[in-house]
């Protein structure tokens, strides 16, 4: 890109490391971590003591919150919040579509005579009422009828929002209709984490634990590029669509590895640094960043927390990179996919359970009994795997998904589970009945299960894995950079709820026949493996083989967001999720509408946006190049030459550029199609038409990127966003 663009940025990069390289160190992170969080110890200092421990009632025993306690707790958070220059107080929820929503409302309420005073009523803190009435409800929500609410979940505490100067106090909600149906992720997350910690309760109870509580936890790794807001704000593609529509791949790619966990660029990591800094503050733990395998992909991954903080965490850890990059002049891209050809951005969900006193259940134990229950949550979440493969599937479901799954870089879209050599090796022989040992150690012999300790890092961690153990957690990497973890998160406590309910049922039954809870673990396993064990594949997930082995074990192959988005509303999907009343059958079908829909308007918007850019950027160029040739050719024949390779050049610069014109009106006819018929209709229409459309026109012009001059092409290239910064 020759304009001005590409100088602006480069002087940005200069002005910004004389400016900033000696940037003072700020407070020690320990000291600032949790200051903007009305967490604990808040909560102790300023509520009276009955509150306070009533307050911390409903949050480890998820017992309702009193309507007498929440104008104490109201009046404390209101003056915490006020003491720390906050203004205004937003409800902060995360609605069906896009990352989260909030309106901001001021404290301020008129008085008499004429002044004004902060106020804040426990109905304000309990129950805000978004004007909400524009977010998607996949129907649940007809207009005439009174609108959503949202109410504060207690177990997630509030927070001090700041930025541009003002301070807002942030209470993360749930958002529900009058009627009570869920109209956000939030409300099914807490009732899928309840509904988990009841099954896994009377597994541990059989154990002898006297645990009240299972909670799910997780940790979220989350990839992402950072590059320079100038060429950022010069491709309408990226501000639109999130990725570039075209692009040629540029001629130093990744092939180097010379960028996965290097050295990590000064405007960068001082980006990466405000961005930790504001995030302690807030109480969100991130841990670990680093480079990623692309050129200007990172990645950031927090402490492990109790799933349903970890997943307002999440939502907090893209807005507060999205809010930081541009102070830097760059852009965070959370996009699948931004750049073709290049690895995109996925989400790992590390995920487990724990009981109240926080025993990780899926950390293998010292001894024969901790063992036997490690073996049982452990073969429970196999079964769940296998018997939702569907479900996981379609809970990562995008359009964005659908540029990486399968890509090889990313896990295939066939959910299967890694479980290395050593766990894999010791259910081959719990399977065969009880061998007395292994070449790791003994196993199982006559209802006594010794297992060896199993290396929390083993050498073979498959990376091309979509779900893998890692020594004390599973982590479903085929989740995708941009989305909510509610969803994949949802689909697997129902799905491992159910599982339990069943090991547990099993157990117990046997245990009141009388036999011993390491015998009736001793009978129940192999059952558990040999029904399962087809889930489990070790190898290459991303070698043809396993796609034709897979198909022979019957597991789904579900290759985009069209044919996943269907197993959301299966009858069995309906009737599980009913049982466990995680969501009922009208609050399944708004999703899965609103999933579908959101497809169909992603390729919608890319498409016509595509067919802009090609008439507005691309052509133009094209036929600017065309002239400057012709006329080269025109002057060399004047002057009594003959220019033979600038004849054949023109030649080729006309057929692509005449291919390019044809192809965009081919994808302008697909995009024209007519708008009736469901919704289905619709999004198989775009996946099988439109997508074809986009992605052979994006071939063309890739093409004629190749050969157009540095100063005619129009847009920021591969090679200037990824490797100037
Ligand atoms: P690695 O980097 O090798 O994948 P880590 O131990 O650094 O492994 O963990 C990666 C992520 O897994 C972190 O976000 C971490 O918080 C999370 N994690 C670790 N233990 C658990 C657990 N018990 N439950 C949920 N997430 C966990
Ligand atoms: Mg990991």
């Amino acid at each position: 890109m020759g304009s001005a663009v590409l100088g602006e940025a480069i002087s940005a990069i200069r002005d910004w490391s004389i400016g900033r390289s000696e940037a003072a160190a700020g407070p020690k992170a320990t000291e600032t971590f949790g200051s903007l969080v009305f967490n604990d110890t808040v909560q102790e200092k300023r509520l009276p003591k009955a509150v306070y421990q009533g307050l911390r009632r409903t949050i480890t025993h998820g017992e309702a919150l009193e309507q007498s306690m929440a104008d104490a707790i109201a009046a404390a958070v209101k003056d915490w919040a006020v003491d720390h220059g906050a203004t205004h107080y937003t409800h902060w929820f995360q609605p069906l579509t896009g990352i989260t929503a909030e309106k901001h409302d001021s404290f301020l309420n008129p008085t008499a005579n004429g002044k004004a005073v902060a106020e804040f009523s426990g109905k304000e803190l309990i129950k805000g009422e978004p004007d909400a009435s524009s977010f998607p409800s996949g129907g649940m929500r007809s207009t005439f009828e009174a609108r959503g609410y949202t109410a504060w979940d207690p177990t997630s505490a509030p927070w001090l929002l700041k930025s541009g100067g003002a301070v807002t106090l942030v209470i993360p909600t749930a958002f529900v209709s009058w009627t009570g149906e869920a109209l956000d992720k939030k409300t099914p997350l807490l009732r899928s984490m309840e509904a988990l910690s009841k099954q896994a309760v009377r597994i541990l109870r059989l154990f002898g634990s006297k645990t009240e509580r299972v909670v799910t936890t997780c940790g979220p790794e989350q990839e992402y590029f950072l590059i320079d807001r100038y060429f950022y704000l010069s491709r309408p593609d990226l501000i639109n669509a999130g990725r570039t529509l075209f692009g040629a791949k540029p001629p130093k790619g990744q092939e180097l590895e010379d960028q996965y966990f290097g050295a990590i660029p000064d405007r960068v990591l001082a980006c990466m640094n405000e961005v930790e800094s504001d995030l302690y503050k807030v109480g969100v733990p991130v841990k670990t960043r680093h480079n990623e395998v692309a050129p200007s992909q990172y990645e950031i991954a927090p402490v492990f927390e109790n799933a349903n903080v970890a997943t307002d965490h999440q939502m907090m850890v893209m807005e507060t990179l999205k809010r930081i990059a541009p102070k830097y002049g760059l852009s965070c891209l959370l996009h699948e996919k931004p750049f073709a050809g290049v690895n995109g951005s996925g989400k790992h969900l590390n995920w487990s359970m724990s009981d109240q006193e926080g025993n990780n259940l899926l950390s293998p134990g010292a001894n024969t009994h901790k063992n036997a229950q490690f073996l049982v949550f452990c073969c429970a979440v196999i079964q769940a795997v296998n018997r939702w493969q569907g479900l996981l599937r379609a809970s990562i479901a995008s359009a964005g998904n659908d540029h990486r799954l399968g890509a090889n870089e990313a896990p295939p879209a066939i959910i299967s589970i890694f479980l290395g050599d050593m766990l894999t090796d010791i259910l081959e022989q719990l399977e065969k009945g009880g061998a007395k040992s292994t070449k790791h150690g003994g196993v199982l012999d006559t209802g006594v299960l010794v297992l060896p300790k199993l290396p929390r890092d083993s050498g073979d961690r498959n990376r091309t894995s979509p779900f893998a153990f890692t020594g004390n957690k599973f982590e479903f990497r085929a989740v995708s950079s941009g989305q909510s973890i509610a969803y994949p998160n949802i689909a697997l406590n129902i799905a491992v709820t159910e599982s339990l309910d069943e090991v547990a049922t099993m157990l117990e039954r046997a245990v009141a026949g009388g036999k011993s809870i390491e015998a009736a673990v001793a009978d129940l396993l192999p059952k558990l493996v040999k029904q399962n064990k087809r889930i489990i594949f070790n190898g290459n997930n991303y070698s043809k083989e396993w796609a034709k082995e897979a198909a022979k074990r019957g597991l789904l192959n579900l290759k985009n967001t069209v044919d996943s988005l269907p197993q959301l509303v299966t009858k069995p999907t309906i009737a599980l999720f009913e049982k466990y009343k995680v969501l009922n059958e009208r609050e399944l079908h708004a999703r899965y509408e609103i999933m579908v829909e959101t497809y169909n308007k992603t390729i919608n918007v890319e498409g016509n946006l595509m067919v802009l850019m090609a008439n507005r950027y691309v052509l133009p160029a094209a036929l600017e190049y065309q002239k400057q040739v012709a006329e080269s050719v025109a002057a060399v024949k004047g002057a009594g030459g003959k220019s033979a390779e600038g004849k054949k050049l023109l030649g080729s610069i006309v057929k692509l550029t005449d291919e390019f014109k044809r192809r965009t009106d081919k994808l302008q006819k697909a995009l024209d199609h007519n708008g009736s018929g469901s919704a289905e209709k619709h999004a198989k229409h775009f996946r099988d038409s439109v997508v074809p459309a986009m992605s052979a026109l994006r071939d063309t012009s890739d093409a004629l990127e190749s050969i157009i001059p540095h100063g005619v092409w129009p847009l920021a290239t591969y090679r200037e966003m990824l490797f100037i910064k």
